[in-house]
């Protein structure tokens, strides 16, 4: 299956994305991971990318689109893939229709992550990532780890993502309600959307979306 995964910053769509790829036995691609690997390793993509994404704007599609290209070139996406992250914005996902129909793919869905805008940014002040792996996120308070700053899974360090600061969250939500909130219709008119509640426990959401997506299946079938 090629889903794309959208919603607000905050929506959790790099918790879905986990689960939902591994249910799916399909790669998660966030193509904000890969911007903040590009920064740890310190390579001149994550340095042209990080002050865009310090500032809470979008990262040029000359470099996003190349980016997420290569990656789902990989052997590992050639049956599917789970995008997070991408495309944020119509030009991106003209971009990604093309490079699917020269390969003779199309996308299956667009589950899209709906949640109210102050939960949004309740979520998003308590996040906490690991040092160690992106993927190893806690909430201070509605997944507390069990020792605080220390993540559960590996033990490594929890920080706070640079821009998930007040500030910088404002400027990603009007970024996504601007730019990226138009590609809904715009795959709406290619009758690709399902759109589900992504409020509740972690794992209710995951079933939710399971069954959303089986659904749509059933009816396309
Ligand atoms: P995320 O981890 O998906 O919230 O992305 C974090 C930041 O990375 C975003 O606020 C953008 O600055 C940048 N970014 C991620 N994906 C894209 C994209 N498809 N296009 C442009 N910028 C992106």
């Amino acid at each position: 299956m090629r889903i794309v995964l959208v919603g607000p910053p905050g929506a959790g769509k790099g918790t879905q994305a986990a689960f939902l790829a591994k249910n799916l036995s399909i790669p998660h691609i966030s193509t904000g991971d890969l911007f903040r690997a590009n920064i740890s390793q310190g390579t001149e993509l994550g340095r042209k990318a990080k002050a865009f994404m310090d500032a809470g704007d979008l990262v040029p599609d000359a470099i996003t689109v190349g980016m997420a290209k290569d990656r789902m070139s990989q052997p590992d996406a050639a049956n599917g893939f789970l995008l997070d992250g991408f495309p944020r914005n119509v030009s991106q996902a003209e971009a990604l229709d093309e490079m699917l129909t020269t390969e003779g793919m199309k996308l299956d869905a667009v589950l899209d992550l709906e949640v109210p805008e102050d939960e949004v940014v309740k979520r998003i002040a308590g996040r906490r990532l690991c040092r160690n792996e992106d993927k190893h996120v806690f909430h201070v308070t509605y997944s507390p780890p069990k020792t605080e700053g220390v993540c559960d899974v590996c033990g490594g360090e929890l920080y706070q993502r640079d821009d998930d600061s007040e500030e910088t969250v404002r400027r990603r939500l009007e970024v996504y309600h601007t730019q990226t909130e138009p590609i809904i219709d715009y795959y709406k008119a290619q009758g690709l959307v399902v759109t589900i509640s992504a409020l509740g426990k972690v794992t209710d959401v995951t079933e939710r979306a399971m069954e959303a997506l089986r659904s749509d299946r059933a009816a396309q079938a």
